[in-house]
């Protein structure tokens, strides 16, 4: 008898019919032997609906309250999965995440899971229930309701099965696993059947939002066997592994996008040791994550400074920034909202070289200009204007030749 978790996402739930197919999945499984633990996100669109309403009552929402709000997505679902799942005759509990104690540090809306006593769930199991846990949330150590961050749903399942010590946690979305690239810009991209634990890691945080970044970290420290399938069509999905393989691996095997970016450039700033810091030292403790940072050899005794940071700041840091230029004695600052990251991610680049020079020469026979670049030892990253961000990644997809298994590249 093996146990079980699986999560499925808001397109998975978006519906009555869909809950109950989702139903008729988990009896199948049941049926098999195993124990069974089901996370479920909110109906598609649901967290998206109640962020508005948020908005619409107090623009400037408190925190605390919005995590209060938002979390109702996730009861509704786990209640109508346990109902649906009476109906088929299985005993099936649901509850929140503060009733499985799932304890997170209290920074509201982007909550870290600190630790989860799974001993009510573990009580639930042996008695032969299916346990139905929602996604997404926890609560602090005073109990107040927090929540994961968008997409958190897939770091409930993972944690939660990291805690039961699973033998496999399945992230059942709408797509049948994890592609050379999203495939809804790359019509022909490829379904790998395995990645490596390092490449997810990389293209979830360079925004494949297929899973969410926190998901793979929790996966890879507690060796999670995880794997990403469709809850629409029966296959075998996609497996992450944790083993280097032995085998020849190809130099890139996926790309990744963010179109979240804005630029900020600072001109013509005294060239003075100390400036780095004095511009983004501020940046940082407003909590605003500054991404690919360039600065140009100066003329003339001044310099230009520019960065990224995450759309949703721009206008934030461009209030810190304009009072610090007058201070700093620099000309003026620049930002522009409209821009993308598109990041090619590979363990093969590690004994490849002509990586970067291949990926240029791609973009730049489109056309297409690049404004920042920054490198690691497995994934080359480039800003672009945003409207040439799908141009660029279905170039690099071919570029590369992803839509060839890797023995073919
Ligand atoms: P869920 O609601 O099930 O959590 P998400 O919308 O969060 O689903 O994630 C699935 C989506 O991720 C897919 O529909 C797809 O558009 C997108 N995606 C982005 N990059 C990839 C990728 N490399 N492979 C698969 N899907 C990807
Ligand atoms: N419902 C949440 C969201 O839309 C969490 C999730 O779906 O994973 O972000
Ligand atoms: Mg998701």
């Amino acid at each position: 008898m093996a146990l079980i978790v699986e999560k499925y996402g808001g397109t998975s739930v978006g519906s009555v019919e869909r809950i109950n197919a989702v139903a008729d999945k988990v009896v199948h499984s049941r049926n098999n032997g195993d124990e069974m633990v089901v996370v479920v996100s909110a109906m598609s669109g649901e967290t998206n609906r109640l962020l508005g309403l948020a908005g619409d009552i107090n623009p400037e929402a408190d925190s605390r309250e919005v995590d209060v709000l938002v979390s109702t997505g996730e009861q509704v679902t786990i209640a109508l999965l346990s109902m649906a799942l009476h109906r088929r005759g299985l005993d099936a509990r649901s509850y929140t995440g503060g009733q499985v104690h799932i304890r997170t540090d209290n920074t509201h809306g982007r909550a870290r899971i600190v630790e989860i006593d799974d001993a009510r769930v573990r009580r639930d199991l042996r008695k032969g229930r299916v346990v139905v846990i929602a996604g997404f949330q926890g609560v602090d150590e005073e109990g107040n309701i927090t929540t994961l961050g968008r997409g958190g749903s897939d770091t409930t399942a993972v944690a939660m099965a990291a805690a039961l010590g699973a033998d496999e946690c399945r992230i059942y979305t709408d797509v049948d696993g994890v592609y050379t690239a999203d495939p809804r810009i790359v019509p022909d991209a490829r379904r790998m059947e395995q990645i490596t634990f390092e490449e997810m890691l990389e293209l979830s945080s360079l925004g494949a939002k297929v899973l969410q970044i926190r998901s793979v970290e929790f996966a890879g420290k507690y060796k999670v066997p995880l794997r990403v399938l469709s809850s629409f069509e029966e296959g075998p999905g996609t497996l992450i592994t944790y083993e280097e393989s032995k085998m020849e691996q190809p130099m890139i095997s996926g790309i990744a996008h963010n179109a979240d970016e804005a630029k900020i450039t600072v001109r013509d700033i005294p060239d003075r040791p100390g400036i780095a810091s004095k511009l983004l030292g501020p940046i940082a403790d407003a909590h605003i994550n500054v991404d690919m940072i360039i600065q140009n050899v100066g003329t003339d005794g001044n310099t230009d400074m520019t960065f990224t940071v995450p759309r949703s700041d721009l206008v934030a840091s461009m209030e810190l920034l304009q009072e610090l230029a007058v201070e700093l004695g620099a000309k003026e600052v620049v930002g522009d909202e409209g821009m993308a990251k598109i990041s090619v991610v590979g363990v093969g680049m590690r004994s490849h070289s002509g990586v970067a020079s291949k990926m240029f020469a791609a973009l730049a026979g489109e056309g297409i200009n690049i404004q920042l670049i920054s490198t690691s030892e497995i994934k080359i990253s480039v800003v672009v204007e945003e409207k040439y961000m799908e141009l660029a990644i279905r170039t690099l997809h071919k570029a590369f030749n992803l839509s060839e298994a890797a023995a073919e590249q």
